[in-house]
C-alpha cells in the first residue's frame, strides 16, 4: 500500500522584546545563570504577573505578518504540569482563547506551483526555566537557570497541510523570513530562538482521515527538520507494513545518529483559566496602529523587484529574502547601477563572503556607497572581475577607501595596448609549440594561452583587450 504523510508543525518563537513577558527582568537568557530574575519570574508565591506591552505588540505584529486575524479578546490559561523547570506547577499560556487565528504562509511546492499552508492559531506563552545537567565528581547533578523563565514566546500552530519534508522545510523558511522582516524575533534554529516540533502521521494515499500522530522534537536546523520528518515517515511506513499499530508518543531527533528515538512521557495536566492576568482586549484603532508598522513583506517586495528592476524570479526571491539585504540592494541600485548585475554580485560574491565570516552586512565595513563604488569601477573597466573579488574582501574587512585599496594593491587593470602587446608577444614566444598546435587547427589552445597571458599580467589585464590582441597575433 502507498502511504501519504500528514504533517503539522508547532513552532515556538522567542520574541526579542527587551523584558520578560510578565516582569521587568531583561529578556537575555544567555547571561550568567540566574542573573535576570525577580519574584515574578522565580514564580514565588504572592507575586503578580503584569503583561509586557512591548511583547504584546511584537506578537501582534508577528501574527499580522503571518496573515492571522487578531482576536478581539484573548486570555491566559494555566497549563498544569510539574517538572523541575517549572516549579510553580503551571505555565501561563493561551489555550482556550489564543491571540490570533486563521493565518497562512505561501510556499513553492516541490512541483514548482504555489502552495498555501494554513495556520490554525498563534498564542502567547511564557518560557520555562532551563535545566543544566552536569557532574560533580562522579555524581550527576541537575541545575536550574531561571534566566529563561518567563521570556516571551509565541507558539505558531499550523494546520496539518504539509505532505512532504520539502513542504515543512519551505514552511519554516518562509515563516522565519516573514517574522524577521517584522523585527519581532531573531528566529535562529541554531540558537534556539525558533524551535520546531513536528507532528507526523500516515494514511493510505488518497484517503482523508487523520490517524494517530507521533511528535518529533529537537531539530536545530532546517535540514534537521527535513531529515527527521523523512526518517519518521520511513519508520512509520515500516511499522504499518509489519502490522504494528502507531502509538501516540514523542520522539527526539538525534542529529549524530540521524534517527528519532522515543523520549519519556511528561505528565500533561489540564488547562484552566488563569485569574491573575487580565484578558487582552484589542480595539480596532490600536490594531490599525500596529498594522501600520508592518513593513513591505518579502512576497510583495519580490514581485516589485521583478516589475521595477527586471529581475528574474530567482534573483528577486534572493534579493527579498532578508530585509537588510533587500534594503542594501535597493540602495546600491539607487546609485545608478544596473540592477541585475548588482543582484548577481550580491548573490555570487557578497552573500558567500558574509556567510564565510558568519556576519551580517551591518557588522562589516561595507556600506552601500562602497559597494556601489566597487561595481562602478568594474563597470568602467578600471579593474577586472578577478580584482573586484579581491577588493570586495578588503572592503568588508578594512575601513580603507576604495581608491586607496586599488592603488595600494596595484589593482588597476592593464588596458593600454602597448603594454599588453609586449606581454602577449612574450607569452607566445614562451609557448611556441602551443602556438603551432593552434595554427594546426586545435582551437582549445586559445583558452590556455589566454590563461598564461592573464597570469603574466598578474591577473590585471583587461580580458577584452587581451583576447583581441591574442586573436590578432595568432592570425
Ligand atoms: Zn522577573
Amino acid at each position: 500500500m502507498t502511504y501519504e504523510a500528514v504533517i503539522g508543525l508547532e513552532i515556538h518563537v522567542q520574541l526579542n522584546a527587551a523584558t520578560k513577558l510578565f516582569c521587568d527582568c531583561p529578556n537575555r537568557p544567555g547571561d550568567a545563570p540566574n542573573r535576570n530574575v525577580c519574584p515574578v519570574c522565580l514564580w514565588l508565591p504572592g507575586s503578580l504577573p503584569r503583561l509586557s506591552q512591548e511583547a504584546l505588540e511584537k506578537a501582534v505584529l508577528a501574527c499580522l505578518a503571518l496573515n492571522c486575524t487578531i482576536q478581539n479578546e484573548s486570555a491566559f490559561d494555566q497549563k498544569v504540569y510539574y517538572y523541575p523547570d517549572l516549579p510553580k506547577g503551571y505555565q501561563l499560556s493561551q489555550h482556550h482563547k489564543p491571540l490570533a487565528r486563521n493565518g497562512w504562509v505561501d510556499i513553492v511546492g516541490a512541483d514548482g506551483g504555489l502552495k498555501r499552508l494554513r495556520i490554525h492559531h498563534i498564542h502567547l506563552e511564557e518560557d520555562v526555566a532551563k535545566l543544566v545537567h552536569e557532574t560533580e565528581g562522579r555524581t550527576p547533578i541537575s541545575l536550574v537557570d531561571f534566566n529563561r523563565a518567563g521570556t516571551p514566546l509565541i507558539e505558531i500552530v499550523s494546520e496539518p497541510d504539509m505532505r512532504t519534508p520539502h513542504d515543512a522545510m519551505e514552511y519554516v523558511k518562509a515563516l522565519r523570513a516573514q517574522l524577521r522582516y517584522t523585527g519581532s524575533a531573531e528566529c535562529s534554529l541554531e540558537q534556539g530562538t525558533l524551535r520546531v516540533d513536528a507532528n507526523i502521521s500516515l494514511r493510505p494515499a488518497g484517503t482523508e482521515g487523520l490517524n494517530t500522530k507521533v511528535e518529533v522534537k529537537n531539530m536545530n536546523s532546517i535540514h534537521n527538520v527535513g531529515d527527521a520528518i523523512a526518517y519518521e515517515i520511513v519508520r512509520q511506513t515500516e511499522c504499518l507494513e509489519k502490522g504494528e499499530p502507531i502509538v501516540l508518543h514523542t520522539r527526539l531527533w538525534d542529529p549524530e545518529r540521524r534517527v528519532t528515538a522515543p523520549m519519556r512521557a511528561k505528565f500533561e495536566g489540564p488547562c484552566v483559566p488563569d485569574p491573575s492576568v487580565a484578558p487582552i482586549v484589542v480595539t480596532d484603532a490600536w490594531l490599525e496602529g500596529i498594522r501600520g508598522r508592518l513593513p513591505e513583506m518579502p512576497a510583495r517586495k519580490s514581485a516589485r523587484f521583478m516589475e521595477t528592476y527586471g529581475l528574474t524570479p530567482d534573483e528577486a526571491a534572493a534579493m527579498s529574502a532578508e530585509r537588510d539585504l533587500s534594503e542594501f540592494f535597493e540602495s546600491v541600485v539607487a546609485q545608478d547601477l544596473p540592477p541585475r548585475k548588482t543582484a548577481g554580485w550580491i548573490v555570487s560574491q557578497l552573500i558567500p563572503a558574509l556567510r564565510d565570516r558568519n556576519q551580517g552586512i551591518g557588522q562589516t565595513h561595507l556600506t552601500t556607497e562602497r559597494f556601489a563604488g566597487l561595481l562602478d569601477t568594474l563597470e568602467k573597466e578600471i579593474i577586472n572581475t578577478q580584482s573586484a573579488r579581491e577588493i570586495l574582501v578588503q572592503l568588508l574587512d578594512s575601513p580603507a577607501a576604495l581608491e586607496e585599496i586599488i592603488q595600494n594593491g596595484g589593482f588597476r587593470q592593464l588596458s593600454a595596448t602597448g603594454d599588453l602587446e609586449t606581454l602577449v608577444d612574450g607569452v607566445l614566444a614562451d609557448h611556441a609549440a602551443d602556438v603551432a598546435d593552434y595554427r594546426n587547427g586545435n582551437p582549445k589552445v586559445l583558452g590556455f594561452l589566454m590563461g598564461q597571458a592573464m597570469k603574466a599580467s598578474q591577473g590585471k589585464a583587461n580580458p577584452k583587450v587581451l583576447k583581441a590582441l591574442l586573436a590578432e597575433r595568432l592570425g
